[in-house]
């Protein structure tokens, strides 16, 4: 069997070889899972959701060996692995657990139309059978685990591929799910890379929840669209942050440190461009630098984890040596211990070269942010908008007036005022982005939707309203005058429409009197 070598990096130690999945193996795969599927899916809802607290208690007992292993293989600190990976994912579950069955019980939709009172429609919920979860490195733990436990909850089995660069991860989120009692087969983990990803859409999966990089995601939705699988794909960004001048510059510095820096900057929602007044540019320059030399780089309990991914060095390297280049200043940026992690970096400059550059353009995906500057409210708008992505944006303000107002013109999915990123943990509320951060919407009530099919159902209310149709065959000039007067019911005035209801009352009962339906 073909071997994975998996590695620590922040001590570039071999973790691992595990094996990788034969592609051949996949239609086996698929099989096993549908046969969980046609079990689980048609479990009472309560049942499936309290499937989640057990999980919850498995996650709870295992948390620290999971933040060990979080952090050996992907090299966030442990406090990272812990509050920003198991935190999140304990608050989904207990979220879920209890939300899940209220919203995919079966409900009934309020028709207006009088004319169709006497039928009840509704809508029920029902699983889309096997899915697939494509996920990367950076959160190995919360992005997938996530969409697992809710596609779980819907009563789908789930056909997982962790990144090529956290399978032990992966692998473990399959364990906790089969130690919690979800079936044998539900939840399995393929290991590999983007070749084994490619190979599990030729399953024909009922859709694909996928989290990554753009170029990924075009791959994808490529491939999809000819088999017409749906998907929801989480991409990249370029989150800004734009700091007012009324802004309390030590709030501001704390949270533009922790928004670029935090996950090493490895993070879509990671602030990449901060968007700064021209009246508090330099002293919010300097007070940023200042905190990030108080900033420990290093392994497990410092501030700053490892860099994951060797290729994502030379990305970082190429947009600082370019904006260097280009007569920008770049302050801190140093690599320490053999390259395997990285001071963060500020870049500032002259707006018109800054902004044209590629570290202020494009997913840096490290600890690296550009500073740059804006007068009016308008240009500050104007600037963060001024991008290909759009997944966060956050205002620094003391005044949550004006914050508000910028924040509804911020082209994003999510913004936040005075703080930054932290709703990914958040389950109440929805996760996803616009523009090329893809589509979809993960976590709040809506999230869950993505994880079911909606069969709409109609039917008399009574079987004493089993009828014919006005609508019904044969057409005839007077069905036409009859349905011609209903319509002029729904004219504006009051007064046309209260004139208008005595013809429509005698074509009516005419209409039921004299025609006969086929
Ligand atoms: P990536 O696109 O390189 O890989 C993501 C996953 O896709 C991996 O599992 C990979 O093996 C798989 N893959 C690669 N090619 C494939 C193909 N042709 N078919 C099927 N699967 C394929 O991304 P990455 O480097 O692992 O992650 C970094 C990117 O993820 C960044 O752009 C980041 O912004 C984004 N991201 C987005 C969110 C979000 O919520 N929006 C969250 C985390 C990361």
């Amino acid at each position: 069997m073909e071997k994975l070598t998996v590695r620590d990096p922040s001590t570039g130690a071999v973790l691992a070889e595990i094996d990788r999945t034969p592609i051949e193996s996949l239609p086996e795969t698929f099989a096993r899972a549908r046969a969980a599927q046609a079990k689980w899916g048609v479990l009472r809802l309560k049942d499936r959701a309290r499937a989640l607290y057990d999980l919850r208690e498995v996650v709870i007992s295992r948390m620290d060996e999971l933040a060990d292993l979080i952090h050996r293989e992907n090299g966030k600190t442990k406090v990272e692995a812990l509050t920003m990976e198991l935190a999140g994912s304990i608050e989904l579950l207990t979220y879920f657990a209890r939300r899940a069955p209220e919203l995919l019980a079966e409900k009934e939709v309020r028709i207006g139309n009088p004319i169709l009172w006497h039928r009840r429609s509704t809508l029920n919920y029902w699983p889309l059978g096997v899915v697939a979860v494509i996920a990367p490195w950076n959160f190995p733990f919360l992005l997938p685990f996530g969409d697992i436990a809710l596609a779980a909850a819907a009563g789908n089995a789930v056909v997982f591929k962790p990144s090529e660069f956290t399978p032990l991860v992966g692998l473990k989120i399959q364990e906790l799910f089969e130690e919690a009692g979800f079936p044998v087969g539900l939840v399995q983990t393929v290991v590999g890379d983007g070749a084994l990803g490619s190979a599990l859409i030729d399953r024909k999966p009922g859709k694909i929840f996928f989290t990554g990089s753009v170029p990924t995601g075009k791959k994808i939705m490529e491939q999809a669209s000819r088999h017409l699988i749906p998907v929801v794909l989480e991409l990249g960004g370029k989150d800004p942050m734009v700091v007012l001048p009324d802004a309390n510059l030590d709030l501001a510095t704390s949270a533009a440190l922790w928004g670029s820096f935090s996950n090493a900057g490895q993070m879509c929602a990671s602030t990449e461009r901060l968007i700064v007044h021209e009246s508090i540019a330099e002293p919010f320059v300097k007070l940023l630098n200042e905190k990030i030399q108080k900033l420990r780089v290093g392994s497990a309990d410092a501030d700053i984890g490892a860099i994951t991914v060797e290729k994502q060095k030379d990305v970082y390297r190429a947009h600082l040596d370019e904006a260097r280049a280009q007569g920008l200043r770049v302050q801190g940026g140093e690599w320490v211990e053999a390259s395997r992690f990285m001071r963060p970096a500020v870049v500032t400059g002259a707006s018109a070269e800054l902004e044209s550059s590629r570290v202020y353009t494009e997913e840096t995906f490290g600890p690296v942010v550009a500073v740059t500057t804006f007068r009016s409210m308008d240009e500050a708008v104007r600037k963060a908008n001024q991008s290909p992505y759009g997944l966060l944006g956050s205002v620094i303000t003391r005044n949550l007036k004006l914050g508000d107002k910028i924040a509804r013109q911020m082209e994003a999915g999510t913004v936040t005022i005075n703080e930054v990123a932290f709703t990914a943990g958040v389950p109440e509320t929805p996760w996803g982005g616009l523009k090329d951060s893809g589509f979809g919407r993960k976590h709040s009530d809506a999230g869950i939707y993505e994880f079911v099919n909606v069969r709409h159902v109609n039917r008399p209310r009574s079987s004493l309203f089993s009828m014919k149709s006005p609508w019904w065959y044969p057409y005839s000039p007077f069905q036409y005058e009859t349905f011609r007067s209903y319509l002029k019911l729904y004219r504006r005035s009051f007064w046309r429409k209260l004139s208008g209801l005595p013809n429509f009352l005698w074509n009516l009962v005419h209409f039921l009197k004299n025609e006969r339906r086929l």
